[in-house]
């Protein structure tokens, strides 16, 4: 299963994010947010999530940048 995980995959507590962005345009002023989702999960961990018929965007972004997201990245890590 390891295998399968994207290079930037980020594993903290035995749980896989990956950086992932809403799909759908992206307006020119300000950067697409990029939240820790876990794959094939529709709900990233800050609990943001894809709107009706809408999707995350491939490929996986190479950092998360969602505060939040990253917030509760970091508290996963103090668990271990
Ligand atoms: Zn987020």
């Amino acid at each position: 299963m390891l295998d399968s995980l994207p290079r930037n995959a980020v594993v903290r507590a035995n749980r896989v994010f990956v950086a992932l962005r809403k799909s759908g345009h992206v307006s020119n002023s300000r950067s697409p947010v990029f939240h820790a989702v876990t794959p094939f999960c529709r709900m990233s961990l800050c609990a943001d999530e894809p709107g009706p018929g809408s999707g995350w965007a491939e490929p996986p972004g190479e950092h998360v940048t969602c505060a939040a997201c990253i917030r509760r990245l970091a508290r996963l890590r103090l668990q271990r």
